[in-house]
């Protein structure tokens, strides 16, 4: 176990106000990803709970994409992108969620992934939960199940695991 880490992405995270829209206090992970040993610990965190445990990791776009990538490299297993309305060539499952502002639709390829495959979902931040649930949705359209979650950080106050009951949520941080 790497006892110092949540306070060392703590310390390599940053707060934009006001980002995308006034009243958001966005958290910036990007920080985190010029820092290679760092970034290197953050994947061995998942690695260490998940490994043989899980058949396939599932990225959201984008910042999902990174950290989920890198997890499957590590973890030697395939990467599905889960991506925003319109991105995907081929047939899709869609959904359709509400946002703090608005809505968006996120979609998988309906031959991303398989039946009983156990899928783990990465995210860099866990807000209200929409986008996560969302996502396992999607999975389990396929007929796929969700294995668990990961995430870098969680803003506990949005209160986005009550959305999440059903799985195992792991965040490295939660403010
Ligand atoms: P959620 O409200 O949990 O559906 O979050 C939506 C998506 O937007 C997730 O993919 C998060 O990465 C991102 N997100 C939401 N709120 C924030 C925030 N305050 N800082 C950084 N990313 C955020």
């Amino acid at each position: 176990q790497d006892h110092g880490l949540a306070r060392d992405v703590l310390a390599g995270m940053r707060d934009i106000p006001d980002f995308p829209i006034n009243g958001v206090v966005f958290k910036d992970f990007t920080p985190l990803l010029l820092d290679p040993s760092l970034r290197d610990r953050i994947v061995a965190d998942t690695v260490h709970r998940r490994q043989g445990r899980v058949d396939v990791v599932a990225g959201i776009e984008a910042r999902g994409f990174i950290l989920g990538a890198m997890i499957a490299h590590a973890l030697g297993v395939g990467f599905v992108p889960v991506r925003k309305e319109g991105k995907l060539p081929s047939a899709v499952h869609s959904r359709s969620y509400a946002l703090e502002y608005g809505t968006a639709t996120l979609e998988i390829h309906q031959d991303a992934v398989s039946n009983g495959e156990r899928v783990l979902i990465v995210d860099d931040v866990l807000a209200t939960g929409g986008t996560l649930a969302a996502t396992c949705e999607l999975i389990e359209r396929c007929g796929a199940s969700v294995a668990a979650i990961e995430l870098v950080l969680e803003i506990g106050s949005l209160q986005g695991r009550d959305r999440l009951e059903r799985y195992d949520v792991s965040s490295i941080l939660t403010v």
